[in-house]
């Protein structure tokens, strides 16, 4: 086989995807950015519009489509939780429909696919760091369970295809990761918390924030999702992805303050229902498969991301939902 592929990213134009999109135009491939532009803007991605490697399509993958490539990386889904539950019944349809369309193409053209699932599948976990083979604690009735059962019922269709059809698939389970293009109003913590800051605005901080995230730089997330995707073709994961350092919410909220140099004042919001009260992962199983493992500090991953906020022009910023 050629080392140059035809490569399909679903959820391209986004925060990880266009990162992704950007490594794999680098390693020369025939990258496909497919992208309904729900919680994106083409901004990411018009950088690479005049390679000639790099064709965007505007489609959304709750709908079948028909092309030919070698690998799918599938990360089409609306990420923060204000995002998803913006409209959570789309969100499921996302992640089943979104999968069934992505195995199903990849059946057709024989590809390898690859699924970007989450830290939520574990939900509110009992076991501390998460393991892969913790099977986790959702409320599948809650405000959450639209994502993380949505992202559960596409790990199951993933490892059903492989069962039924020998395919080729790989599951990462992703935890939280920030850096540079997440969207200023997802109202995901870190892009909150640096746009209050610069703006001088209340830190809005959820419940008495002792509650914990592990942080993951951009890159060094995308490095590992390239890893697994080139990785053995008999570790099919789901593997862990993220970085072990764990925070509580005050803490980074303290760290952002002191980073930015900000005046703003931390205020208290009610906690939303469900927001799990602990993540970590262990990441063992992607150390030894894959051979890897966080190279950034949050430090270090907070100084690029202020610095990309610093240059951004908010008003050239549409909020997807009204949610951050
Ligand atoms: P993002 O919202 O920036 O990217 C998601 C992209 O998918 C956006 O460009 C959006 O417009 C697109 N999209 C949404 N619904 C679509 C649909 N129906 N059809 C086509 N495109 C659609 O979020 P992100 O942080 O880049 O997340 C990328 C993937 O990684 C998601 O699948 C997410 O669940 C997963 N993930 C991310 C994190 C994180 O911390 N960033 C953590 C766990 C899992
Ligand atoms: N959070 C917060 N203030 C905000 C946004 C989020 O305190 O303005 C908290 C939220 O309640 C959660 C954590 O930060 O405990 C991470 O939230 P995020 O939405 O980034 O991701 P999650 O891991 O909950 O999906």
């Amino acid at each position: 086989m050629s080392r140059i592929q035809r490569i399909l990213v679903t959820g391209g134009a986004g925060f990880l995807g266009s990162h992704l999109c950007e490594r794999l135009i680098e390693q020369q491939h025939d990258v496909i950015c497919l992208d309904n532009f729900f919680t994106s803007q083409k901004v990411n991605v018009a950088h690479l519009l005049a390679q000639p490697n790099f064709e965007l399509i505007r489609h959304d993958i709750t709908q079948p489509i028909f092309l030919e490539v070698d690998e799918i990386y599938n990360l089409a889904c609306p990420a923060a939780p204000g995002h998803y539950q913006y409209n959570p019944i789309k969100t499921m349809k996302t992640s089943m429909l979104g999968a069934i369309h992505t195995l199903g193409l990849a059946k057709r053209c024989r590809a390898k696919v690859l699924q970007a699932s989450t830290s939520e599948i574990y939900g509110d976990p009992e076991v501390h760091p998460q393991t892969e083979s913790y099977r986790g604690c959702v409320n599948p009735i809650g405000p959450r369970a639209c994502y993380d059962e949505g992202k559960r019922a596409a790990e199951t269709l993933f490892m059903d295809y492989e069962r039924c059809h020998g395919m080729n698939v790989r599951i990462v389970r992703i935890f939280n990761t920030y850096g540079p293009r997440m969207h200023p109003y997802d109202g995901r913590v870190v892009s909150n918390f640096i746009r209050q800051a610069l703006a001088g605005e209340p830190i809005t901080l959820f419940g008495d924030g002792s509650q914990t995230r592990s942080f993951c730089y951009r890159d060094d997330l995308v490095e590992g999702i390239l890893r697994m995707m080139n990785g053995p073709d008999d570790f099919r994961g789901p593997v862990n992805l993220g970085n072990p350092g764990e925070f509580t919410i005050r803490q980074l909220a303290e760290l952002i303050i002191a980073m930015t140099g900000s005046k703003s004042e931390i205020v208290l919001r009610p906690l939303p229902d469900d927001d799990p009260v602990r993540r970590q992962p262990d990441i063992s199983l992607a150390r030894k498969q894959l051979d890897w493992q966080p190279q950034t500090s949050l430090e270090a991953g907070l100084e690029k991301t202020i610095a990309w906020f610093r240059g951004i022009h908010l008003e050239d910023y549409r909020a997807p939902t009204p949610n951050y």
